[in-house]
């Protein structure tokens, strides 16, 4: 069967997927449906709320068992999480910081708090994330080695790091990227914001890089309200963000010591049990969200003209955020798509507006970057909460 593509397609393919009796099916909702009021309930009960508590230390424990990370430093969301990450990895003022052009604006925030300069680069279509050819071909032209580093030949400032990000959780090419940081001493940061629960060649996203970063907002698939965590297999690292995010105070039993600036981003325990409890649901959150993906690849085999996006091969994606992409011909229905669908209460959206195009970035080096603009051109992110993978939907 091949469905020509309009707006009506689209919106009668996600109808044959989403249940029929919500009044409104947003983008993403969280699912508290396990121990989260018991775990809160007993930090209010315990007077444990706040920057210490046992909930703090069993969720970052959970987090490293779950993740495969030796260590996982719990702090206030995923905006700080890449910050500590990238001054822990030595990024300075003045140092320029590759990172995709299709991310959330966190990524290229983060660099910016260090002092450091965003450079942006492309992604490619089969990951949606940074493309480790491409930026090898372009170090080749740009790129020389100093004592003290890798060096931007045209602008004359350091390269520090590269951070990719596993976009709406579907893992970038790790290997190849982590030979071209090899090869050009460049340190390797994960975004993994939105790929807890994302493996690629059958290891957790997150540990490749040095250190990596995790949110728990609400919108991503598991949430603390707000929160973030760090991982890293290197345990000096990990005890310099423990302390770092934890105003850098040296324990003693009464003395108020504290040893550098250090910045006030722990996660209070409040949130960690909140945490705890959705940790636990997580491997039936996956579940629901990849069984929610595969219902959408068969609703959207038969329409030609657009396509469900799917995770790339070597990967086990948690689909935190499907994605349909529009063929080129078919552009000019982009907007008629997003439009009648959320006037039929089913949220769409297209993806982020590219960093290099926002005000405070227009200035920043940045490769070739056609890929990404053809990518968001074409990009609409439909309904992906867990729940909507879990109710079987009856047709009547
Ligand atoms: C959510 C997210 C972050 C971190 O966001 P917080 O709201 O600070 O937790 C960082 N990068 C990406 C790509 C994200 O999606």
């Amino acid at each position: 069967m091949n469905i020509p593509l309009n707006p009506q397609t689209v919106l009668e393919a996600l109808r044959s997927v989403l249940p029929s009796n919500r009044e409104h099916v947003s983008l993403h909702e969280p699912s508290f449906s396990g121990n989260e009021e018991a775990y809160v309930r007993e930090c209010i009960n315990t007077g444990w709320v706040s920057s210490v508590g046992k909930f703090v230390d069993r969720f970052e424990r959970d987090l490293a068992e779950f993740t495969g990370a030796k260590y996982a430093v719990a702090v206030v969301n995923g905006t700080a999480a890449l910050h500590i990450c990238l001054k822990l990895v030595g990024v300075e003022t003045g140092d320029e910081v590759l990172i995709p052009t299709l991310t959330f604006a966190a990524t290229a925030n983060a660099v910016t708090y260090c002092g450091a300069i965003p450079h942006f680069v492309d992604s490619e279509k089969r990951t949606l994330g940074l493309d480790p050819v491409h930026l090898t071909d372009y170090l080749a032209e740009i790129a020389e080695s100093h004592h003290d580093g890798c060096y931007n030949r045209i602008t004359g400032r350091r390269i520090k790091a590269v951070v990719p990000m596993h976009t709406f959780g579907h893992p970038v090419d790790l290997d190849p990227l982590f030979a071209v940081c090899q090869r050009y001493g460049l340190e390797l940061v994960e975004d993994a914001a939105e790929s807890l629960g994302s493996f690629y060649k059958g290891r957790h996203t997150g540990n490749w890089g040095r250190l990596s970063a995790l949110s728990f907002n609400g919108n991503k698939i598991i949430t603390t309200g707000g929160g973030g965590a760090i991982l890293t297999n290197d345990e000096e690292l990990a005890a310099r963000a423990k302390h770092l995010t934890t105003t850098a105070k040296v324990p003693h039993r009464w003395e108020s010591m504290h040893d550098m600036v250090g910045y006030n981003y722990r996660l209070p325990n409040i949130n960690a049990a909140l945490g705890c409890a959705q940790l636990e649901q997580l491997p039936s959150f996956i579940y629901k969200k990849r069984s929610l993906a595969d219902r959408y690849k068969a609703a959207f085999s038969g329409v030609t003209g657009i396509s469900f996006f799917t995770e790339p091969e070597y990967s086990k994606s948690n689909y935190w955020l499907n994605i349909l992409l529009i063929d080129e011909q078919n552009l000019s229905q982009r907007d008629a798509i997003l439009d009648l669908t959320n006037r039929n209460s089913i949220q769409t959206r297209p993806a982020w507006i590219l960093m290099h195009r926002l005000p405070m970035f227009d200035l920043c080096p940045r490769m070739n970057l056609s890929v990404a603009e053809n990518i968001v051109s074409r990009l609409i992110n439909i309904p992906s909460s867990a729940y909507l993978g879990g109710e079987v939907h009856v047709e009547a």
